[in-house]
C-alpha cells in the first residue's frame, strides 16, 4: 500500500506554495540556499494532496510523514 513519504529539495525559483505548518510562503530567496520538504501524502492507499513545509517547520511539527528523503 501506498504510504506518505517526504523529500528534502532546494526551493526553486518561481515556488509558489504555502507552508502547512505555518502558513506563510515557501518562496524562493536569491541569496539564501532555502530548503523545503514536499510531502505527498496518501490517506488509505490513495494520494490525496501535496504538502510543502519549509525545513524547520518540519522538523519542529515533528516529521509528520518520517524523515525526509533525499
Ligand atoms: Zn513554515
Amino acid at each position: 500500500m501506498a504510504e506518505s513519504r517526504a523529500v528534502l529539495r532546494l526551493v526553486e525559483p518561481g515556488t509558489s506554495a504555502e507552508c502547512a505548518h505555518c502558513g506563510r510562503p515557501v518562496k524562493f530567496q536569491a541569496r539564501v540556499q532555502a530548503r523545503q520538504v514536499i510531502a505527498n501524502v496518501y490517506e488509505a492507499g490513495v494520494w490525496a494532496r501535496v504538502e510543502h513545509y519549509h525545513a524547520e517547520c518540519y522538523e519542529t511539527a515533528g516529521q509528520p510523514y518520517g524523515p525526509p528523503g533525499p
